[in-house]
């Protein structure tokens, strides 16, 4: 199928990108259309106007400040997979990237695409919920931090208003006790997941602490298990794999029976990725 026809602006600026929102107020921004373009085709969408923010400058760019990575909206999944700045400071998030589609929607595809559409099933607001990280926005009345914890609101839902622009996430930068692990079941490498686990904890001794486990596909949003993080944090996998307090509805890949298994499957996987020691 062909989309409905809709108009084309490329703003060079965020403030006249805002003010576009403000006047067509069925608008959609672009960023690396590996999402959007699909509803449109599908006609599950059909706005009037699509508001490209490709020529907006300074939001492809990722930055160690105060202690955290900054990852501007525009960087694209490709750009951050290869940055050896992410491999390092980014661990988690370096090592979800190569599960999101191929190649080509990876080369397109930016960052804050990813986390402005907010699909249950995708793996970055996993891990920046499991990091406990935080979006940057940009509305009619200037600049908003919102905490990943207030930012996935339901299915495809966030805490965006409808004139703002994402412009950046902030995740902490890793340090020498930073632990992470994830892992996902898809039908093929590069589907969406049936089940996933983005997750993070601080080494401890000979154990782990702050133990954060982010799991998606399992709900409307990407779902902390809290009752399976203490037991974690306890060192007890099988403890947590009993607690784990997630409750999936079926959808068309699979029972919510099923997912639950799954869930506690990846824990195990998981778990064994936060007690070794990491590079
Ligand atoms: C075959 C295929 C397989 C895929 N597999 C996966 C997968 O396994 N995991 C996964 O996570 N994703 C997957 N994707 C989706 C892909 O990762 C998209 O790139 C991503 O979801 C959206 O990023 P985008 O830059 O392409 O956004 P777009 O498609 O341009 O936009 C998506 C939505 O977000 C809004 N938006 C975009 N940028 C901003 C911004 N800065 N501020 C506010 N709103 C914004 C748009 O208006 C639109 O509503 C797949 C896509 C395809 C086609």
């Amino acid at each position: 199928m062909k989309p409905a026809p809709f108009a084309y602006k490329k703003p060079r600026s965020l403030e006249e990108a805002v003010a576009l929102l403000g006047e067509h107020k069925d608008a959609r921004l672009l960023a690396g259309g590996q999402s959007l373009i699909a509803t449109l085709n599908m006609r599950l969408s059909a706005p009037s106007l699509l508001i490209d923010i490709n020529g907006i400058s300074g939001l492809d760019q990722i930055a160690h400040k105060g202690g955290m990575v900054e990852i501007g909206a525009l960087v694209r999944h490709a750009q951050a997979e290869h940055s050896d700045m992410m491999h390092k400071l980014a661990p988690l998030i370096a090592r979800a990237l190569p599960h999101i589609g191929h190649p080509a929607i990876r080369n397109r595809g930016t960052l804050g695409g990813s986390i402005a559409f907010a699909d249950p099933a995708a793996e970055l607001p996993a891990c920046l919920m499991a990091l406990d990280g935080e979006v940057e926005t940009s509305g009619p009345k200037g600049k908003r931090t919102i905490k990943a914890t207030d930012f996935f609101k339901g299915l495809f839902e966030t805490a965006l208003g409808p004139q703002d622009i994402l412009t950046a996430i902030r995740i902490p930068a890793a340090t020498k006790d930073t632990r992470t692990g994830f892992a996902e079941l898809a039908r093929r490498h590069g589907d969406y997941a049936i089940v996933g686990l983005a997750a993070s904890a601080r080494a401890d001794g000979k154990g782990i602490a702050d133990v954060k486990l982010s799991f998606f596909g399992v709900g409307s949003t990407p779902t902390r298990a809290k009752k399976a993080e203490a037991a974690l944090a306890s060192g007890n996998v099988d403890a947590a794999v009993a607690a784990l307090d997630l409750d999936p509805h079926d959808d068309v890949q699979a029972t919510g029976a099923v997912k639950k298994h799954l869930a506690g499957v990846l824990l195990c996987r998981v778990a064994k990725q936060l007690m070794e020691a990491q590079p």
